[in-house]
């Protein structure tokens, strides 16, 4: 091979994401029956071997501290990382990925529903019975099929970068090479679940009488799902309008929703095809793929606002800024633009303008969207907790399940079950991107109220500003480095800003 140099790790770094990417869009949407990364990885194995790591951990050590060197060299070996050991575990990755578009779990009186529909079939269940006769089948079945396979990814995993010896543990590994301080974040999210346990209380219990008829002791995993469905507001997010309705905003706010055609919708439903939806960037900025598989209802509309937020981004990318801004970095920036654009779903205006809530039905709609985003917002603090305990090796893997559903269940009062606690572990702590990236959102929307007023959604002027202050810088800046430029002086990434909105939301 010929020597490795920054210019050659970064064209074909380009080159093996941009497969990797085309491969999983191809899968999950259903195109192909299963991904197969290994030729992928095997092509590429020159740029994914200890050779390479070694270079970039050189690179990473010798680039001055606060300098753009640091962070692309950051960036390059937190990629890296991910890829080598993304490498090591493709075939895992591939069972996976084909147990999960294949499976079906099945009742004990016969009723044979997809794997990766399961959830949304609980969640839709309106008999409780029903409902907790198909999610005891969807625990077995992860704890026979899906479990071992997470468990084995996170052990093997854990081990690879534990024997590079970054640092004396992983979590320290971790933090060393992101640059993010999970004591702090884990410390923060102890305290959002302390500060909001009364109002926690104070609200569980009522939703849950009304729209279940049950006691908060008695419920379960499975009725938070069919509890925050509700399916009696559905009807005002019609799903014919669906795309028309997010296509109209974007277009009042001089936001093209197809970027000049480099951004292409998959909406058309096809067996494989994953429930979730996803955003696939095959290309930065030139191609990038929103798939969707509308089941009906708002969480369509949901789920359309938060991957327009991570298309647009991605396809409005500068494209004369190196692989690693536009393809790496943190990714608390994407999602913190997915979430700018999905809590449209919680903005009065919003919802007044773009769905059919009227007058009279908004105020309870945004009641309920308050204590959605409480809920989730203690579900993944809990998530972190769990989640730093577990990769800190603070109990054993045996005892993690025991763990999981005390630090869940706790959290959220919903009764956990010990079959997910693998299979609802976000591996590399991306549950960490994931709350800075609310936290940021919040502060870019108190932003883009100062600037554009409260309908900046609608506002000309606000879609060129965030193109050109917040998409075209891609991922080059970190979310404490964006929420310091365009936040209030002294602006810093908290959940401050996210109860006051919670507060708001419950008062409406
Ligand atoms: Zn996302």
């Amino acid at each position: 091979m010929s020597a490795l140099s920054l210019a050659r790790l970064r064209a074909d770094g380009q080159a093996f994401t941009e497969e990797i990417s085309r491969e999983s869009y191809l899968a999950h949407s259903g195109h192909k029956a299963a991904a197969n990364f290994t030729p992928i990885y095997e092509k590429y194995r020159d740029i994914l071997g200890p050779e390479a790591l070694a270079f970039t951990v050189q690179l990473f050590q010798d680039s001055p501290p606060e300098t753009d060197e640091r962070r692309s060299a950051r960036y390059l070996l937190e990629w890296q990382l991910e890829s080598q050991a993304s490498r090591m575990l493709a075939s895992i990755d591939e069972t996976e990925s084909a147990l999960e578009s294949s499976a079906y779990v099945e009742t004990s009186d016969g009723r044979r529903v997809q794997y990766q529909l399961a959830s949304i079939e609980i969640a839709n269940e309106k008999d409780r019975k029903e409902r907790l006769a198909l999610d005891r089948a969807r625990a077995e079945f992860v704890i026979r099929e899906h479990s071992p396979l997470r468990l084995e990814r996170l052990q093997r995993e854990k081990e690879f970068i534990e024997s590079l010896h970054i640092a004396p543990s992983y979590n320290l590994a971790f933090e060393e090479i992101t640059g993010i301080s999970l004591s702090k974040l884990a410390e923060d999210c102890r305290g959002f679940l302390a500060d909001t346990q009364s109002m926690w209380d104070d609200t569980l219990a009522p939703f849950l009488k009304r729209s279940l008829g049950i006691k908060p002791r008695e419920a379960t995993r499975a009725d938070a799902l069919a509890l925050l469905r509700a399916s009696h507001v559905d009807s005002s997010f019609p799903g014919p309008a669906l795309q028309q309705s997010v296509r109209t905003q974007l277009t009042e706010m001089n936001l093209d929703p197809d970027a000049g055609g480099r951004i292409i919708y998959d909406v058309g439903d096809r067996p494989g095809k994953r429930s979730r939806a996803f955003c696939a960037p095959t290309r930065v900025p030139e191609e990038v793929y929103l798939v969707l598989r509308p089941h009906g209802g708002q969480s369509d509309y949901t789920t359309l606002l938060h991957e327009s937020g991570h298309a647009l981004h991605f396809a409005n990318a500068r494209p004369d800024y190196p692989f690693e801004f536009r393809w790496l970095g943190d990714n608390s920036v994407t999602e913190s633009y997915a979430m700018l654009f999905d809590h449209r779903m919680q903005d009065r205006g919003w919802l007044l303008r773009y769905t059919e809530l009227g007058k009279n039905t908004i105020a309870e709609f945004l009641r309920l969207a308050g204590f959605e985003e409480l809920h989730f917002l203690r579900r993944y603090c809990a998530k972190l907790v769990y989640e730093v305990e577990a990769y800190g090796g603070v109990a054993d893997w045996k005892a993690l399940p025991d763990l999981y559903v005390d630090t869940l269940t706790r959290a959220t009062t919903f009764q956990y079950h010990t079959a997910d606690a693998f299979i609802d572990f976000d591996p590399r702590y991306y549950s960490a991107r994931y709350l800075r990236a609310w936290q940021l959102q919040s502060l870019l929307n108190e932003s883009l109220v100062t600037q554009f007023d409260d309908d900046w959604f609608r506002n000309p002027s606000a879609g060129p500003w965030m193109i050109r202050e917040l998409f075209a810088e891609a991922q080059r800046e970190t979310a404490e480095e964006i929420a310091a430029r365009v936040g209030k002086s002294g602006d810093h990434l908290s959940f401050a800003p996210l109860i006051r909105n919670i507060e708001r939301l419950l008062e409406s």
